[in-house]
């Protein structure tokens, strides 16, 4: 069976962004894919190397997150990043060979660089696609659902999994990057990028009343000022919410939004209606897990440890393909 590695930093709680990115295609390929799913809390260190203390709460967030879009804990294994060692040494011998040139121009770590605000990077946020890589090829994956901001670090796996086969010993898969239907999800404030550390995200967690609210004051065609004016939902944050959680209605929406025939009042009440169905069944999962928080920590307890056995019986094979070992 081919693997699959995707995951999450535990930064905060997933949104309907990541529900199309990535979740959906998580949550139906499990079944054809053995699923590794990574709570990557060492990642979340690169910007919240301040704040330790928020991963404990959000590592569980994003276990649930996971679980409440259907993600089969008997089938699927969800792991803490951190309490696989092997990841952190498997990106110490990557590091030998990448070239902080390369890093420095990676366009993600460019732009996360200027959302954040840093001038002088640090050794862990540039090197961060150089600990992804280890976490994609330490257990084989073949596939990796994400958006598309991650196209760049997948794109330097793929060199470095080449790089180090060639160096090397031929052992390690080039994995390939799997798009969602809504590869990058814009902010309801009309940011290009929904994120969950930007403050414009709409929740997997969100109350229906929530939703509904968030949609009204989301951003739309600033050029469509009446009723009256024809709209471009091509510049429309509405509308990609439309083609991604109401799929069967958005080309009518597009139609009458470019005639005038549809108000932004009625076509946000009408995505709401939508998100609200597809949400409605994730927040019943989510109660039900949220009342039984040991059983959650069971499952990613248990996702670790049997994680951990792939980690080390890849580890040896790379020290020894590195003739590392001494006794
Ligand atoms: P942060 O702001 O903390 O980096 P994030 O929202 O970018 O959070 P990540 O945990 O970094 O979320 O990413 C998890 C996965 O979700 C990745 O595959 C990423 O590409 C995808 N993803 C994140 N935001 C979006 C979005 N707005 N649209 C589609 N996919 C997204
Ligand atoms: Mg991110």
């Amino acid at each position: 069976m081919k693997r699959i590695l995707t995951g999450d930093r535990p930064t905060g709680r997933l949104h309907v962004g990541h529900y199309a990115g990535s979740l959906q295609n998580r949550v139906r390929l499990q079944h054809e894919y053995e699923t590794f799913i990574i709570i990557a809390d060492v990642q979340a260190l690169t910007t919240h190397f301040e704040k330790p203390e928020m991963l404990l709460k959000n590592v569980f967030e994003i276990a649930i997150d996971n679980l409440s879009v259907g993600i089969d804990p008997n089938i699927s294994k969800i792991f803490i990043q951190s309490m696989i060692p092997q990841i952190a040494e498997l990106t110490i011998f990557y590091s030998m060979f990448v070239s902080t040139n390369v890093l420095k121009h990676n366009p993600t770590i460019k732009s996360e660089a200027a959302q954040y605000g840093y001038n002088d990077l640090t050794y862990g946020f540039l090197g961060y696609p150089v600990s992804q890589a280890a976490d994609i090829t330490f257990c084989k994956a073949d596939l990796v659902p994400c958006g598309d901001d991650q196209l760049p670090h997948i794109e330097l796996t793929r060199k470095i999994v080449r790089r180090f086969n060639s160096l090397y010993k031929p052992i390690l898969t080039v994995p390939e990057a799997l798009l969602g239907n809504s590869p990058r999800l814009p902010g309801i404030d009309g940011n290009a990028k929904m994120g969950k550390s930007l403050g414009n995200a709409i929740y997997l967690s969100d109350s229906s009343e929530e939703v509904n609210l968030k949609i009204k004051n989301a951003k739309t065609d600033t050029n469509r000022i009446l009723l009256k004016d024809k709209g471009n939902p091509n510049l429309c944050t509405v509308f990609q919410y439309h083609k991604a959680f109401n799929s069967l209605e958005s080309d009518n929406i597009m139609e009458m939004c470019k005639k005038a025939g549809i108000g932004c009042v009625a076509c946000k009440k009408c995505l709401s209606n939508a998100m609200n169905i597809v949400l409605d069944p994730i927040r019943e999962k989510r109660k039900e897990y949220e009342g039984n928080m040991d059983l959650v920590k069971e499952i990613v307890f248990t996702g670790t440890e049997e994680i951990r056995k792939h980690a080390e019986e890849t580890m040896r094979e790379i020290r020894s393909a590195m003739s590392i070992g001494y006794f």
